[in-house]
């Protein structure tokens, strides 16, 4: 990837649509616009206004389609550089055939998120921000988006840098000690130290004790269906679907047994792993299609273990129950319009529990809050300031950050080499470093830009 190359790309999805962008960044953008547009009324480009006319192939090629053509100048651009948006109708050939004349003048294709990523290397924004880019797109729920602007806006961003700041502080002391080891640290000195390492591990715990209330807000949950046949498991997955107007996916599965459908439970994204496929075929019989249900049980982060509240606990109830091992589960008790006849074991008893009956509706919405309180706790979102770690790699590097910060406070009170204190440290800035960009190698870019999809 070389970063003087003019890349070009189709910036709106596949498809057919009323209106599709063509987005050209790079020093030869402006060139290249005037090669492909031709103005209604003449004239040239005024940076960040839309003009009106036609986009043809190069050099008085054949007119492809009328258009609107917008100029932005650097440094004023999403990606720092020159940007063109060519906006045509949206059609897969007019959009393919103004690209190909785009190559034609000399742009290349941008690779996968490389708009975002000249963003980033041309400092407009970092690591984190970008990631959000991605996040704003994919956001399936309000909360979702709500945690992927601030991220975008640079909220968390503003909360990584005190960190850095405030280690590079220490270091600059540490090294200085280093350069005139005649000024011994003294008392006071260890002791600003301290504080100020212990104030970063604070921060550190705080954010890294959101991470699993963001991921859940980002990524949302997956919920697979359990219970023996004629428990009620379909009519209480319809009853999840059908009272809920904001299915957002409806996509097959890894195999070709599992269907995923994404309902909206008050901003909280979940995916009903539904194995329907799995029970209603022929071949099939049903202890081996519970059987099944339950290998895939690995993938959900919390089962809804459906049970007949009008029969016995029985064998199957106990298979069922077995399999569940360590897994988080609400027990569905199912049928309450009938006579009871259940009772349960004690490990059920203990589980959390929602009574309902899925053919009448009855008690399906205390299931959804149930479902939604195991897994977000209080409604921080609500709070202007609300912010949340919600990818693993951030993670990872807070611990890797807290780890080395926790070895060099105990080296701090043994009293240990002023040398081996600032590898620590640097091991520590390293790694929070990570999360923002400032020490991200090309291969960690690679493989997070790649998520990207071409155009963004
Ligand atoms: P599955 O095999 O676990 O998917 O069970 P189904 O959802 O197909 O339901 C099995 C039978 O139980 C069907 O005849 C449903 O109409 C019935 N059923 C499901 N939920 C209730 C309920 O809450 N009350 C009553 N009385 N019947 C129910």
């Amino acid at each position: 990837m070389y970063i003087e190359d003019t890349i070009a790309a189709i910036s709106t999805p596949q498809g057919e649509g009323g209106i599709g962008i063509v987005r050209i960044s790079g020093s030869q953008a402006e060139a290249i616009g005037h090669r492909l547009f031709r103005f209604r009324k003449g004239g040239a480009f005024v940076s960040h206004f839309l003009h009106y006319g036609t986009v043809a192939e190069p050099t008085g090629g054949a007119v492809i389609d009328e258009a609107m053509a917008v100029l932005m100048r650097a440094p004023h651009s999403y990606t720092r550089e020159d940007v063109l948006e060519l906006h045509c109708h949206g059609g897969m050939l007019v959009m393919e055939r103004i690209l190909a004349s785009a190559l034609a003048c000399g742009a290349r294709l941008a690779e996968p998120g490389e708009f975002t990523r000249r963003a980033f290397i041309n400092g407009r924004i970092d690591l984190m921000q970008a990631e959000a880019v991605m996040d704003v797109i994919t956001a399936k729920t309000e909360a979702a988006l709500t945690l992927a602007q601030r991220q975008r806006e640079g909220a968390l961003s503003v909360r990584i840098d005190a960190i850095r700041q405030s280690l590079t502080r220490s270091l600059a002391f540490i090294e200085a000690s280093i350069d005139f080891p005649e000024d011994d640290i003294g008392e006071t000195d260890t002791a600003a130290l301290r504080s100020g390492v212990t104030g970063a591990l604070d921060e550190i715990g705080t954010l890294l004790a959101g991470f699993d209330e963001g991921r859940i807000l980002r990524e949302g949950i997956s919920v697979l269906i359990v219970g023996k046949p004629n428990a009620g498991k379909s009519s209480l997955l319809n009853c999840l679907l059908r009272d809920n107007r904001a299915i957002v996916t409806h996509i097959p599965g890894t195999t070709r047994d599992i269907i995923e459908e994404t309902v909206n439970l008050g901003g909280l994204a979940v995916r009903l792993l539904d194995t329907a496929g799995i029970r209603h075929t022929d071949d099939v019989v049903e202890r081996e299609g519970i059987m099944r249900a339950l290998d895939k049980i690995q993938l959900a982060d919390l089962a809804l273990f459906v049970l007949d509240s009008s029969q016995p606990f029985g064998d199957e109830d106990r298979m069922i129950l077995d399999a569940l091992g360590e897994i988080t589960t609400i027990a569905v008790l199912n049928k309450i319009d009938l006579p009871r006849r259940i009772e349960f074991p004690s490990k059920v008893a203990q589980m959390p529990h929602a009574a309902l009956s899925a053919r009448s509706g009855a008690g399906v919405d205390g299931l959804r809050d149930l479902i939604r309180a195991t897994f977000l706790h209080g409604s921080a979102l609500d709070s202007r300031e609300f912010v949340a770690l919600s990818r693993a790699r951030h993670r990872d590097a807070l611990v890797s950050t807290r780890s080395s910060l926790r070895q060099f406070l105990s080296g701090l009170g043994e009293g240990r080499e002023l040398e081996t204190l600032a590898i620590d440290l640097r091991d520590a800035l390293f790694a929070v470093g990570q999360v923002t960009g400032v020490t991200a190698t090309d291969d960690v870019l690679d493989v997070i830009f790649s998520s990207f999809c071409i155009g963004k």
